[in-house]
């Protein structure tokens, strides 16, 4: 199998500065050498990416970058594996199952809690890991992290210190690696010839994130809502998909921007669960103000599929309309 990694930065190729970790371009020749190693019957090839990265920079005109990357490399590998930082993990995942919509070929995004090259990294048994699901596994765009193959726009990072980071609060686990893989769902069960590529130009400031919070008042979030190339925003609510309800202005401010054309995706912040839209007054003044239902997305997801479909250039009403139906095993 000819396989390709994308280095793009991340703990796991970080080395000690004085300012702290920092990502080390040596990583990915070392990385080649490694996992030809391991797998000699492949073809290994290890790009080192001109500006490594801590994800925690990351930008949606990242997301493009890696995207366009595993297009112009299409044709010449049968399966990529992106090694990328956690803390943004989940949002490049998202971004690149929005790009690449149930592909022919396996994508799987990886990264670690703990440097390679320190004693007990998390980094040699994920990138191993990553490499058998690119080998066994199915087609599609994946996290692999601890163990976990993770639908690529149901991942959500969910610790800050354990090894098993990452999680898949409302969608089974595709896949599990113990001694052996367990699937959750036949690895084969595509019989798609080709693979639709769409990368738009997904740029920062086009999506914003709305918090909830005891107290939250219109002023609050003017700003958030501000920004004249402002296209969707994920409300981040209580509960089932609750919000104040007794407050006028803030309402009046999500109405405006819904009028406005602003796609307002609500999402629970709960991190489990599904937004029930109307359940409670409290949510039915949201859907009044023109708020549309994430279901059971993860904020990430909802905020990834935001900047895709409007980058795409579609109208608001096409937004709503693709997030109500089903993008590509989406809710
Ligand atoms: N801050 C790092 C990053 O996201 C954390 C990590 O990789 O685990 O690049």
């Amino acid at each position: 199998m000819n396989i390709y990694v994308a280095y793009t930065g991340g703990t796991i190729g970080m080395v000690d500065s004085e300012q702290g970790l920092v990502p080390d371009p040596d990583f990915a020749q070392a990385v080649e050498i490694m996992l030809q190693d391991d797998y000699p019957n492949d073809n290994m090839t290890v790009y080192c990416y001109e500006h490594l990265i801590d994800s925690s920079n990351a930008r949606p005109e990242d997301w493009q970058i890696i995207a366009q990357d595993i297009q112009s490399n299409w044709h010449k590998y049968d399966a990529f594996m992106v090694l990328h930082g956690t803390d943004t993990m989940a949002y490049s995942a998202a971004a690149l199952f929005y790009c690449f919509q149930a592909p022919t070929k396996p994508i799987v995004v990886t990264g670690s809690q703990i440097p390679l090259f320190k004693t007990r990294s998390d980094a040699r048994n994920n990138m191993l890991g990553a490499i058998e699901a690119l080998k066994n596994g199915p087609n599609g765009v994946f996290l692999f992290f601890a163990g976990r193959l993770i639908e690529g726009n149901r991942a959500h990072k969910a610790h800050t210190t354990e090894l098993a980071a990452f999680a898949s609060p409302n969608a089974p686990l595709r896949g599990w690696l113990g001694i052996d893989w367990q699937w959750s769902q036949d690895v084969n069960a595509s019989d798609k010839q080709k693979t639709d590529i769409s990368i738009p130009n997904m740029t920062s400031g086009a999506v914003t994130i709305l918090p909830v919070f005891p107290g939250v008042s219109a002023d609050h979030w003017k700003g958030l809502l501000n920004s004249t190339n402002l296209k969707g925003a994920v409300l981040l609510s209580y509960g089932a998909g609750n919000a104040p309800d007794k407050d006028q202005a803030l309402l009046g401010l999500l109405k405006t921007a819904t009028d406005n054309d602003v796609v307002i995706v609500n999402v629970s912040q709960c991190g489990s669960g599904r937004v029930v839209a109307g359940a409670y007054a409290a949510g039915s003044a949201l859907v009044k103000a023109g708020v549309i239902s994430g279901k059971d997305m993860t904020y990430e997801a909802a905020f990834v599929k935001l900047h895709f479909l409007s980058g795409l250039g579609l109208s608001a009403k096409e937004i709503k309309l693709a997030f109500d139906k089903t993008l590509a095993l989406d809710t």
